[in-house]
């Protein structure tokens, strides 16, 4: 989407508690890094993890088909910057991880609970996490375009939802940003064929909305694939309003306050975290 090269991109099996990680093979020595909110570097536009002079870009919406299809441990393999953009959804991520199969583990399976309200908040953008003994995101946006204007959509995590509700939903622009973010070095790879573009009044891909409410359920679709930077499944109910990847961002450092929980469990919970009964963290 960004840089404009071609990547070929293999997820490999992973052990239990071995987590989500992105490994360049393109790169001496094919290094990896952890999919993890502390890695994250950049946000803008799209949300890149990155450590000792490597990265990788554009990781929400496999991290979102990872999360949605219940994958917890998985090494993505890759022989470029950027994780490639398909047809600007996670459908095809899912259809091939579905195709792949996921199996259960050995181990129990760790969660992450919210326990108490953890909000966060910039102009009228906001994100606001409440307990809840399952993942669901209720998702507000508001664009100043006639085929967008105000849309929400609520969510719940079960039996496939994620691939019948969110996954084919991509990723949308707006004409009058194309040339500013072609000058930054950014959308390079970008086209109808990989997301839903408006003019001033009108969708440009022929075939217009897979949804009439496309563009919050990719929201929603980018929510979960930053979210899944915890690397851990979450029970809690998420109210977002206006948000985008550095908010998300910001949201994943406040609610995990600095701990490093997939990386090093078991440890012990904050107040704001539960197990809920279910197999926890702690
Ligand atoms: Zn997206």
């Amino acid at each position: 989407m960004h840089s404009g090269l071609k990547v070929s991109l293999v997820l490999k099996p992973a052990p239990a508690d071995h987590g989500i990680q992105f490994r360049r093979t393109d790169l001496p020595g094919s290094p990896s890094i952890c999919a993890h909110y502390n890695n994250v570097i950049d946000t803008f536009q799209a949300t890149t993890i990155g450590a000792a002079g490597m990265a990788v870009s554009t990781v929400e919406h496999l991290m979102a088909a990872l999360y949605g299809c219940g994958v917890d441990n998985v090494l993505v393999e890759l022989n470029g910057p950027e994780a490639p953009i398909f047809d600007g959804s996670a459908g095809p991520y899912v259809k091939l991880i579905e195709r792949a199969c996921v199996v259960e583990q050995d181990g129990p399976r760790r969660y992450l609970s919210i326990r108490e309200p953890v909000v966060v908040k910039d102009g009228d953008s906001s994100i606001i996490a409440t307990p809840c003994d399952h993942f669901q995101v209720h998702y507000e946006i508001e664009f100043p375009h006639p085929r967008v204007g105000k849309q929400e959509y609520s969510w719940e995590l079960k039996n496939g939802s994620f691939g019948r509700e969110i996954a084919k939903a991509r990723t949308f622009g707006f004409l009058k940003d194309v040339l500013r973010l072609q000058q930054m070095g950014l959308i390079r790879g970008g086209s109808l064929s990989n997301a839903v573009v408006f003019d001033e009044n009108e969708v440009l891909n022929v075939n217009g909305f897979r949804y009439s409410d496309e563009c919050v359920r990719h929201k929603i679709l980018d929510f979960i694939g930053d979210l899944a930077l915890t690397g851990v499944p979450v029970l809690g109910n998420f109210e977002v309003r206006k948000a985008g990847h550095t908010l998300h961002s910001r949201f994943l450092t406040k609610l995990m306050d600095g701990k490093d929980y997939a990386a090093h469990p078991p440890v012990v919970l904050p107040a704001a975290y539960i197990s809920s009964g279910l197999s926890a963290i702690a």
